[in-house]
């Protein structure tokens, strides 16, 4: 009977710890949930400093949930049983931000990527154009291929006219030189002359601030991401914007690119005011004096007027700070001449400085790039070859038209 008692009492008392072990752990878990509540959150990717933007609460590194609970200065620690001896607290490893290549040259070494998915086109017309003799049927040949390339009915009609009064010299075009041609052609309606820089320097003591724009899908955190890979490449210091608060893993993915090349994110909390995100990463930044604030916003194409008046609000309040120096519109090369529709919508909304096209991997309509900087009368800057985090690269109409050529084999 003794032993009875004292099992029961043994019971009972394990039976209150786990309860309140329980209890302590619920009441952390609800003081993360509501200082996330509070507002705009700041994703420092280096130990904190001492100064923080009002109203925004710093998260530090980004430690899964339960670790962070167990840094919060004020919540309820177990207490540790007498015979366990706790290991000293090690000093925090600083921790190794990752390189990213300059932005030089990356077209050329990603130029692959882009001839894989192209080679029909470059096949397609070199056959044609080696022809001893080219008749009316080779030209239309030549007119389909191009058109299928999405190149775009005024360019295709501007290079199949060329080409025709070039047909004395493709006569007796050897194979290079025939590849030759056909890539200055290329290159001409890809308008070389036009300016493609990325204004994402600082000026008059303020930071670039770059807004990236474009509808859901369309690649635009990632671009996000990988324009600060870029620009940390390129040896500039960079904070970026989490202004699409709409999709809470959009904040996520964000601070992840950030987190990997030491750059700071500022979010806020799921469904709240973009703008308001925007305008405390470009506060940030200003404060931090960081060379570029990127500000990543929300895509969803309800409709015009509701577009219009987000991106415009965002930009209203960006500039009480600092003038919006690029505004870039993210367009999938995919969505061949869908994208460019859409595309309009945004040009129209804000005012667009450059395209980034990005999946040109995935398409043989590399011509898109051609049919989108005409209809939109916009430079496309930037191409995205892939998901990987440094397959984004500045436009260069020559390789480019290099590679939609491809080698010729
Ligand atoms: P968002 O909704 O516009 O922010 O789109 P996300 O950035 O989330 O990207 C959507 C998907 O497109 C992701 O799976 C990306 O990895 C993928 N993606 C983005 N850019 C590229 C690219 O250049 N090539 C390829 N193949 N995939 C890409």
């Amino acid at each position: 009977m003794e032993y009875v008692l004292i099992a029961i009492a043994i019971l009972v008392v394990a039976l209150l710890a786990g309860v309140s072990l329980l209890v302590a752990r619920g009441r952390r878990t609800t003081r993360l949930d509501e200082d996330a509540a509070t507002g705009t959150t700041l994703t420092r990717p280096r130990p904190p400093e001492a100064r923080e933007p009002s109203g925004a609460t710093t998260s530090g590194l980004a430690v899964p949930p339960d670790v962070a609970d167990q840094v919060q200065p004020d919540t309820v620690q177990p207490e540790p049983a007498p015979d366990v001896e706790l290991p000293p607290a090690e000093p925090e490893p600083a921790p190794a931000f990752e390189t990213p290549p300059p932005s030089a040259g990356r077209l050329v070494r990603l130029r692959s990527r882009l001839a894989r998915s192209q080679s029909s086109l470059g096949r397609g017309l070199l056959t044609v154009l080696a022809r001893e003799k080219l008749t009316e049927e080779d030209w239309e040949e030549v007119e389909e291929t191009l058109l299928a390339a999405d190149v775009g009915i005024t360019a295709t009609t501007q290079i199949v006219e060329r080409l025709r009064t070039q047909s004395m010299v493709l006569a007796t075009a050897s194979g290079r030189q025939l590849r030759e041609l056909l890539v200055r052609e290329l290159t001409a309606v890809l308008g070389p002359e036009l300016d493609r820089s990325l204004a994402t320097d600082r000026h008059d003591g303020l930071p670039g601030v770059v807004l990236v724009v474009g509808v859901n899908g369309a690649g635009k955190t990632t671009t996000v991401g990988k324009i600060a890979r870029v620009l940390v490449g390129d040896g500039k210091s960079v904070v970026l914007g989490a202004a699409d608060t709409f999709r809470a893993a959009a904040a996520d993915q964000l601070e992840t690119w950030g987190e990997r090349v030491g750059v700071l994110t500022v979010r806020g909390r799921e469904g709240g005011d973009p703008a308001s995100v925007a305008f405390e990463a470009v506060r940030t930044g200003t404060e931090g004096e960081v060379d570029t604030v990127v500000v990543d916003t929300a895509g969803r194409l309800h409709t015009k007027a509701g577009l219009m008046d987000e991106l415009g609000k965002i930009k209203r309040v960006v500039e009480k700070l600092a003038p919006v120096t690029e505004t870039l519109l993210v367009l999938d090369a995919t969505t061949g001449q869908n994208g460019v529709v859409q595309a309009r919508v945004f040009t129209e909304a804000v005012a667009v400085t450059g395209v980034v096209l990005t999946k040109l991997d995935g398409t043989a309509k590399g011509g898109i790039v051609i049919s989108v900087q005409r209809e939109l009368g916009i430079p496309v800057k930037l191409v995205g070859l892939g998901e990987g985090p440094d397959d984004l690269a500045p436009f260069e109409p020559e390789a480019f038209a290099e590679a939609l050529v491809g080698s010729g084999d």
